[in-house]
């Protein structure tokens, strides 16, 4: 049974060396994919290329990642949680193949960047999280186990995810990449805080016991992955007077990279800016981390040299995998360490020997001729060791009574073909870029220095132009095989490749040639006519956006893109090189342009998208009775090019009507918008739910959802899908008449979207206003979301706030973090640890239901906090000075009762409440309860209390 699976996969594994190795369509097993294009787009795909990554740098890392066959998998819960200098220091210093298994996207995170939460803050920490791995040098996963929100427990993440899903995702993450260690980064302890970091450590562990076992987790087993045993595992979060095993010295200074590890990791860790807002250096000097072995003999305290220790990780290394991982397989957590190769072929043996000491002379080569700034002299080195890893991968191929693991041996010589081709390339100077180019390309001397900026997106049926660029910047002369494009959906007719230098224009040096070699400063260029398929694969992500925040775990609409960032974009470039006679590829994706002020040019991965799109805004809300009114705004995003006429209509709830009926659109610029407003009159019921849907009508096709790009400048945008659709609910809300209202805008806060539903229009106040305005024209100020950190000037003027309460202003402060813990208040306050209340469910009692916040002029009670979502409330404070007086009490399981979540006081002639629930969660879901209290909140200058 085993022996037919595993021949199947050989023949697959064959076929895709010998075709080209990108995916071709969307059909296919998840084995496939993995192995056609890695996990993430490899290192040398990221465009423009890290200085770490490029020249002698580049051809240093490249011999360190060709000797050796050591590879790891960290562990972690959240973007943000890795060891950045551990990894850094394994994969840019050591050259090992390393890869981050990131459990969740961290949807429930903090946003000091944009308003984008939940799912939309999953893509954009994706983003994040990816421009933090090129500085890392490592490979992305995820699982798709959501960030729901703190959780304080094991046993609450336990719950949410299930133990055996989340041990499961592990599993798969283990047998694709298969490391021959895992480093978890948390240890399953409370010890690790969050419940996401504790549940992170257990499935780590259970994970690495169960991988190696087919009875499993079976179902993984299908398409033909096979069980994987990692040899070590070990812990992070251990200090230097505990026990521990390795020590990674990520301070050290390497000036090949012109850095310490350390500060290589910094820099990429910074770009965790929706969480940090940037990050800081890393002080010069010793940075280590120390790390626990906990398998196999855990708890010995013998010191390491490193994760590796005792395993051979050199090329030779790779006979170890032909006898024994049958073996190892039905052993799980069985050490492979100490056992010699076993009865690997001589012919193999001495096949890898070869290899090696082609390594190891590449590698003193470039210490005489790299160390002079000529790598290139390495290109024939390497071109005879590609030869020979390829004629060896041939044999293994070709081999009689092949073992079991004679795939884990083809796998491994794959990577060492990949990374040749990489060596060589990088020793050359090769660089290509691949983007779309506008119909009219720039003219004349000056034309290098012109860049039209393109379009993101193509839509179906439409044509477009690629332009690829190729140059070999080192004096030895490199001819062009063929240069081509190639599609990760089958849809896609694409032109045939094109040989050597066919294609010559508008190039300042050397114009009209018809060149076949390239080297120095000359480059090449062609150009390639498509036509985007009918019904194109949409760039999106693969798996479906969540009905409701409180969903845990991703449905996937792609599962054969399971645990890699984001599905593959549509096009790539492949460039065939002939160096030495051995054909060498090297491979570019096919990006777009655009100049972005105070940025500079940035490349995007060209994207496919729908020609229309349309989103209704706000997602969700109520509709209060009072006055059966709903506000709603429909967005129209061509991409059309050539404009786009058509008209929006709104799917109504039986008996309701809009105005207008039907809404005519006209953009005439492709990537350009169109708002329509709608007013909605109602006929909706207290407590009932309704859905209203958007469709435009443009060339005869409807359409019924959208997309926005996610993301801040500077980090890549990708888009989030959503259904045309406002979710609303029936509510008995009142709000006080004749309010004016000043606001100052917090982090990402909708709070005033949420205000405008119940019919009050708050005056944003800029910070010309808070230093110098008579602020006594509000009859009420309300803080934003974080407003101590989003606005500086909060701060400065913050004496002015108080005064304007003193005269009989009111003031709400809505939730901050410990930038808040100042005594910014009327009177003294402490939030201390900042306590939370995650559970969205807990019971909240009302401890003066006569105070106006609760009473006026809607009586809230504890009916108004059903349906919350993710939380209560979270930084409430711990203790106050008695002229405050706490309103309401919630606590989680086994938690004391949290007073401190808002709190209310008379100061002069005014009102000061703070308050840390956490509405903006609620409101933009819709949630009844929230807007009541936030009406209340804001009829407060009109109630008895003053
Ligand atoms: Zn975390």
């Amino acid at each position: 049974m085993k022996t037919i699976r595993l021949t199947v996969v050989t023949i697959a594994v064959v076929a895709l060396a010998i075709a080209i190795t990108f995916a071709q369509s969307v059909s296919r097993g998840r084995a496939e994919v993995a192995s056609e294009e890695s996990l993430a787009p490899h290192l040398h795909e990221h465009q423009p290329r890290l200085a770490y990554d490029t020249g002698t740098a580049a051809v240093w890392q490249d011999l360190e990642r060709l000797g050796t066959i050591a590879s790891a998998l960290h562990v972690t819960a959240h973007p943000d949680d890795e060891d950045g200098g551990m990894l850094t220091f394994e994969s840019r210093g050591r050259g090992a193949r390393m890869a981050l298994l990131t459990l969740t996207r961290g949807e429930g995170g903090q946003n000091l960047m944009s308003a984008d939460f939940f799912d939309a803050l999953g893509i954009l920490r994706t983003e994040e999280q990816l421009a933090a791995d090129r500085y890392y040098g490592v490979e992305q996963m995820f699982t798709p186990a959501i960030d729901y929100g703190f959780s304080k427990t094991a046993d609450e993440a336990r719950q949410k995810w299930g133990e055996d899903r989340v041990v499961g995702a592990v599993v798969l993450a283990i047998r694709e990449f298969r490391p021959l260690v895992v480093i978890a980064r948390f240890q399953g302890t409370p010890r690790d805080g969050h419940g996401h970091h504790q549940m992170s450590g257990i499935a780590a562990r259970e994970a690495f016991a169960a991988a190696g076992d087919p009875t499993k987790y079976p179902e993984q087993l299908r398409d033909g992955l096979r069980p994987w045993t990692p040899l070590k595992l070990y812990m992070d979060n251990v200090h230097s007077n505990e026990t521990w095993n390795v020590v990674i010295h990520s301070g050290d200074y390497k000036p090949t990279l012109g850095d310490t590890y350390a500060d290589i990791s910094r820099r990429g860790w910074w770009n965790h800016r929706t969480q940090f807002g940037g990050g800081y250096y890393a002080h010069t000097g010793v940075y280590d981390s120390y790390y626990k072995r906990l398998a196999p003999d855990g708890e010995g305290a013998d010191k390491e040299k490193s994760f590796f220790s005792g395993i051979n990780v050199g090329i030779t290394g790779m006979a170890q995998f032909w006898n024994s991982n049958a073996a190892a397989e039905n052993s799980p957590g069985a050490s492979r360490i100490h056992s010699p190769a076993g009865a690997a072929p001589a012919w193999l043996t001495a096949g890898l020997e070869a290899i090696a000491r082609n390594v190891q002379q590449a590698q003193r080569q470039f210490s005489a001729a790299g160390g002079n700034g000529h790598p290139e002299a390495l290109a024939p080195v390497l071109a005879r060791g590609l030869g020979m890893t390829r004629a060896l991968r041939r044999r293994v191929e070709d081999a009689a009574n092949r073992p079991a693991g004679a795939d884990e041996v083809a796998r491994e010589l794959d990577l060492k073909i990949r990374q040749y081709e990489d060596a060589i390339a990088d020793a050359l100077g090769v660089e290509m870029y691949a983007y779309v180019a506008p119909e009219q390309q720039p003219t004349g001397f000056f034309a290098r220095f012109v860049w039209q900026d393109t379009p993101r997106v193509v839509i179906p049926n439409e044509k477009f132009n690629v332009k690829i660029e190729l140059t070999s910047r080192s004096p030895l002369p490199v001819a062009v095989k063929s240069v081509g494009l190639r599609a990760s959906d089958a849809a896609w007719q694409l032109p045939a490749d094109q040989t050597g230098g066919r294609v010559q224009e508008d190039q300042a040096a050397g114009a009209g040639q018809r060149a076949q070699e390239l080297a120095g400063d000359h480059a090449e260029t062609w150009r390639f006519e498509l036509q985007t398929p009918a019904a194109p694969v949409l760039t999106r992500p693969y798996w479906h956006p969540r009905d409701s925040v409180e969903h845990s775990w991703y449905d996937l609409d792609r599962p054969q893109y399971e645990l890699r960032p984001l599905a593959p974009y549509p096009l790539s470039a492949v460039a065939e090189l002939t160096v030495n006679g051995l054909p060498v590829k090297i491979r570019r994706r096919v990006l777009t342009t655009e100049h972005v002020k105070g940025v500079g040019q940035q490349f995007v991965p060209l994207m496919t998208a729908p020609a229309i799109s349309v989103t209704l805004a706000p997602r969700a809300g109520i509709v209060p009775l009072a006055t059966q009114t709903v506000a709603l705004t429909a967005t129209v995003h061509s991409n059309v090019e050539g404009g786009a006429k058509g008209s929006v209509a709104l799917d109504l709830p039986a008996g309701w009507t809009s105005e207008p009926a039907n809404a005519a659109f006209d953009v005439e610029k492709q990537g350009e918008d169109a708002t329509l407003d709608f007013t909605i009159h109602a006929a909706a019921r207290d407590g009932a739910r309704y859905r209203i849907g958007a469709v435009a009508d443009w060339n005869g096709q409807q359409f019924r959802e959208g997309y926005r790009e996610v993301g801040y400048m500077g980090i890549t945008p990708y888009p989030l899908y959503r259904p045309a659709a406002y979710r609303t609910t029936g509510v008995q809300v009142q709000v006080a008449p004749g309010l004016r209202i000043g606001y100052i805008m917090g982090t990402g806060d909708s709070v005033p979207a949420a205000m405008r539903v119940l019919g009050v229009t708050p005056h944003p106040i800029t910070p010309g206003e808070l230093a110098s305005a008579d602020l006594s024209q509000y009859d009420e100020i309300m803080l934003g979301v974080r407003a101590y950190v989003a606005r500086d000037d909060v701060k400065r003027y913050n004496g002015r706030l108080l005064d304007y309460v003193r005269n009989g202003g009111v003031l709400v402060v809505q939730y901050n973090t410990f930038e808040f813990d100042h005594d910014y208040g009327p009177y003294p306050y402490k939030m201390g640890s900042g306590q939370e209340v995650t559970d969205e469910t807990a019971a909240v009692e009302i401890l003066d239901p006569r105070n106006p916040v609760l009473s006026f002029p809607n009586r809230i009670t504890e009916a108004d906090f059903d349906g919350w979502v993710e939380q209560r409330g979270s930084r409430f404070f711990d203790s106050w000075a008695p002229e405050y007086e706490a309103l309401l009490s919630s606590h989680d399981p086994g938690q004391a009762p949290q007073r401190g979540g808002l709190l209310f006081a008379r100061y002069g002639r005014g009102i000061y409440v703070l308050q840390s629930y956490a509405l903006y969660r609620q409101l933009p879901e819709g949630v009844p309860g929230s807007y009541r209290l936030l009406a209340n909140l804001l009829s407060l200058p009109k109630s008895s209390a003053r």
